[in-house]
């Protein structure tokens, strides 16, 4: 008797789960309110304030995330329709050969190396390499750091730069992303982390780390922010260079500046013209 009723009380539920799911593929792939429920999946950081950053609550913001919602909105999608993916900077040409996303907008340099392998749209920021020490630190140019422990990610034109010119002598530590360089800087792991100011400015002004770090103010490198698609996609490279010119001519751009970069006391430079890079 006991037995029977469970059986019947899971019946019930079973059923009930069905038509859920059912009902909830039905709405996708014809109801929702933009019609026919596709979305676009894009690549950025995740653990980079003000330019690409997962907050506690699950939702995103940045610079980075702002320019890629916009284009978006140029292609077709609102932003409810964006899947944000996480492109570490070692990841970022795989994700884009393999098809895991449409575009990557990840503090993404173009140059050489990398146009072998995907294209870019843009450029539209130009940053610099700088480094970040301890406030009370004795670090303040290239040269002071060699024999001391710099930290950079894997990947990045950053840990490359340090490698051909910036400070070959220098004991480099690479991890998978510069939060965990950052960490490194606090614990004294390291004795500076270093990549574009626009990420370092980011990471001092976080209310945590408020008053710890200083930025030596170099300008070691020109860091032209691409948006990378993959190889051979021309046609969203076209729309995705519009869609940037757009966002610079109605004002956009400069809003997305104030509000990202300006808590941080980032000083950006002017919008960068489509195709014209900064060597
Ligand atoms: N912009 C540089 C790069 O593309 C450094 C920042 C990063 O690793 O994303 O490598």
């Amino acid at each position: 008797m006991k037995l029977r009723k469970v059986t019947a009380a899971t019946a019930v539920v079973l059923a009930l789960a069905t038509a859920a799911t059912a009902c909830g593929s039905g709405s996708k792939s014809g109801g929702s309110s933009s019609g026919d429920g596709k979305t676009i999946k894009i690549g950025i950081k995740f653990d980079q304030p003000g330019l690409g950053l997962k907050k506690p609550d699950g939702s995103f913001s940045g610079f980075d995330v702002d320019v890629a919602t916009y284009v978006a909105k140029q292609l077709g999608y609102k932003p409810d329709q964006i899947e944000w993916v996480e492109t570490k900077s070692a990841d970022r040409e795989n994700a884009l050969a393999r098809g895991d996303v449409k575009f990557i907008a990840a503090t993404y340099s173009i140059n050489d190396k990398r146009k072998k392998k995907v294209d870019f749209a843009g450029p539209y920021l130009l940053a610099h390499q700088d480094l970040l020490v301890k406030a009370n630190a004795d670090i303040s140019k290239a040269t002071d750091l060699n024999g001391r422990k710099l930290c950079s990610v894997t990947g990045s034109t950053s840990a490359q730069n340090v490698h051909d010119t910036i400070a070959p002598k220098a004991q480099l530590r690479e991890y998978s992303g510069y939060s965990e360089c950052i960490a490194g800087l606090q614990s004294g792991a390291v004795d500076a982390v270093t990549t574009d100011d626009s990420i370092l400015a980011g990471f001092a002004a976080q209310d945590k780390y408020k008053g710890q770090f200083k930025l030596a103010g170099l300008k070691l490198s020109n860091e032209n922010y691409g948006i990378g698609v993959k190889k051979g996609d021309t046609a969203t490279m076209d729309k995705i260079n519009a869609a940037l010119q757009k966002m610079v001519a109605d004002g956009s751009w400069k809003a997305a500046v104030e509000k990202n970069f300006g808590p941080a006391n980032y000083k950006n430079e002017p919008a960068p013209k489509i195709g014209q890079i900064v060597k």
